[in-house]
């Protein structure tokens, strides 16, 4: 069995460092890569040793699959890790990997090259015995074809890029009118973004609930799930909020949705760590496709479980059998992620770009940050938005949120805003609270207005701050200096 001694991470930001500490508690040396807009990234000192690979531009640098398998030869690398996003999900990538006689720290290619496109993900489960969602099976191109199923399946139906990927390529129809219209674009949406146009359609379900699955298979034929995550709160498709476990779903459900996650792995002979996705209403779900890949939102599981998934990921890649079984699973306690992106929720979430003038991260019991920035560094415009992952842990779902609304409290980001009052907001909604949301909570409860009230408040505790410390501050010099920083910071919390 080959014993992997030095890794290189094919990522940047968050991701590559969080490879980066499980492989040192293993023992295992680690080759970080970065682009010249990365050159002053934590990642970058935090590996043994790390290769510029060039320009900022992902298509010269961290898509460049040749030149990082060449970078494995020169420094003697025995695996790469290919964290999310970038080549992660690319099979030639991994199939490129393994000729070199390197271990991808990943599934097969056969299993990427099949989760990758929803159709075939769909032809490769419908022997599994898994729910779908009512709609084709195949990729449709003629709008009269397509008119007669969305009047066979009932509107709205959804249309979907089969090689969709980030919420891209998908188009609510209401009704046949618009049919036509809006295939077209979904086609050239999927055109320009995948490279590939086929659509496909399923029913709309209006009332959903993101509900995935956490499942990790050896390499001898062992697949485990670990439980499920909800990940409902959503801007264009995206997610922002998840959370593990799931207040909907019942320990037998719990049971039939894993059991199923683990048949969709089966279908492709998966092995490593792998997310299945469903949607959720009224107690019923449906399958929707599979992520082959570390998702970013796996610190959740980790919390309720215990278990460090890049650390299983890299002993499967080992070829080692998985030593826990299902039977010894258990879920602890409760955990919440929110993803900290550089944009702005009171502009319809466009990105905000600039620079970190102020960077303090919350701490204390049951609070991870996991992050790839300092204070003082630009956020560049050449990747994902994304600053920081936040979770809180508590014993029961309260405790978990109430920490989290503080943690948020507690995150001091100046220079840039940032979705940190969106989430505050969504933490202290009773719809929330009460697990009454679904993938809808943007749409139904937060406008560009929700953050104001908070906003007016926080500026009325700025202002008696500032003058009970101008006060102060007139009978010495020497502290009134120091008001007038305090003053500019609590202006600036205001607006985080
Ligand atoms: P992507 O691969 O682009 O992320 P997914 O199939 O994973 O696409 O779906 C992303 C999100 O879109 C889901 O979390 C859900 O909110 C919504 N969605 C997907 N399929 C449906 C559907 N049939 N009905 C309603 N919403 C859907």
């Amino acid at each position: 069995m080959p014993q992997i001694k030095k890794i290189l991470i094919a990522n940047r930001g968050e991701i590559a460092l969080r490879i980066i500490r499980s492989a040192k508690e293993m023992g295992i040396k680690t080759v970080a890569v970065y682009s010249e807009a990365d050159r002053k990234s934590p990642h970058v000192f935090a590996a043994d040793e790390a290769i510029l690979l060039g320009p900022p531009p992902s298509s010269e640098s961290y898509l460049l699959g040749n030149k990082i398998i060449e970078v494995c030869k020169q420094l003697e690398v025995d695996a790469i890790h290919p964290g999310y996003g970038f080549l992660s999900e690319n099979a030639e990538f991994a199939d490129s990997v393994e000729k070199a006689g390197l271990i991808f720290i990943g599934p097969s290619s056969e299993a990427i090259r099949i989760m990758g496109n929803k159709l075939a993900a769909k032809k490769a489960v419908s022997a599994y015995n898994i729910p779908m969602v009512p709609g084709t099976e195949e990729a449709i191109t003629d709008p009269e074809f397509a008119k007669q199923l969305g009047n066979e399946i009932g509107y709205p139906i959804l249309i979907k890029a089969s090689a969709g990927g980030g919420g891209k390529g998908m188009r609510v129809v209401h009704k046949a009118e618009e049919l036509e219209e809006q295939m077209n674009l979904a086609i050239s949406e999927a055109t320009s973004s995948f490279g590939d146009g086929s659509v496909f359609i399923e029913k709309y379900i209006e009332s959903n609930k993101h509900i995935e699955v956490q499942i990790l298979g050896d390499k001898h034929g062992k697949t485990l799930y670990l439980f499920e995550r909800e990940c409902s709160i959503q801007r264009r498709h995206q997610k922002v909020i998840e959370e593990a476990p799931s207040m909907v779903i019942s320990e037998n459900l719990r049971k039939e949705i894993g059991e199923a996650a683990v048949r969709v792995a089966e279908s492709c002979n998966y092995h490593g760590a792998g997310t299945v996705e469903f949607i959720y209403e009224n107690g019923a779900f449906y399958f929707l496709e599979m992520n082959t890949r570390l998702q970013v939102e796996h610190p959740v599981t980790e919390l309720i479980t215990g278990i460090d998934l890049v650390k299983e990921q890299i002993l499967v890649a080992e070829g080692k059998p998985l030593e826990l079984n299902q039977h010894d699973l258990k879920i602890h306690g409760h955990a919440f992620e929110v993803r900290v992106y550089a944009e702005d929720p009171e502009n319809n979430f466009l990105p905000d770009i600039g620079t970190l003038t102020s960077y303090m991260r919350p701490q204390g019991y049951g609070v991870r940050v996991d992050d790839g920035f300092e204070q003082g560094m630009d956020i560049p415009i050449y990747y994902d938005p994304m600053i920081a992952k936040l979770t809180s842990f508590g014993s029961t779902r309260d405790e978990a949120r109430k920490r989290m609304v503080r943690a948020i409290d507690e995150y001091t980001i100046t220079g840039i805003k940032t979705t940190l009052p969106f989430c505050k907001f969504v933490f202290e909604h009773p719809a929330f609270i009460d697990g009454s949301f679904d993938t809808k909570f943007v749409e139904k409860y937060f406008g560009e207005d929700s953050l104001k009230s908070n906003n007016i408040e926080q500026e009325k505790i700025a202002a008696v701050m500032a003058s009970i410390l101008f006060n102060k501050g007139s009978k010495n010099l020497k502290q009134k200096s120091t008001s007038s920083k305090e003053k500019s910071n609590w202006k600036n919390r205001a607006f985080r």
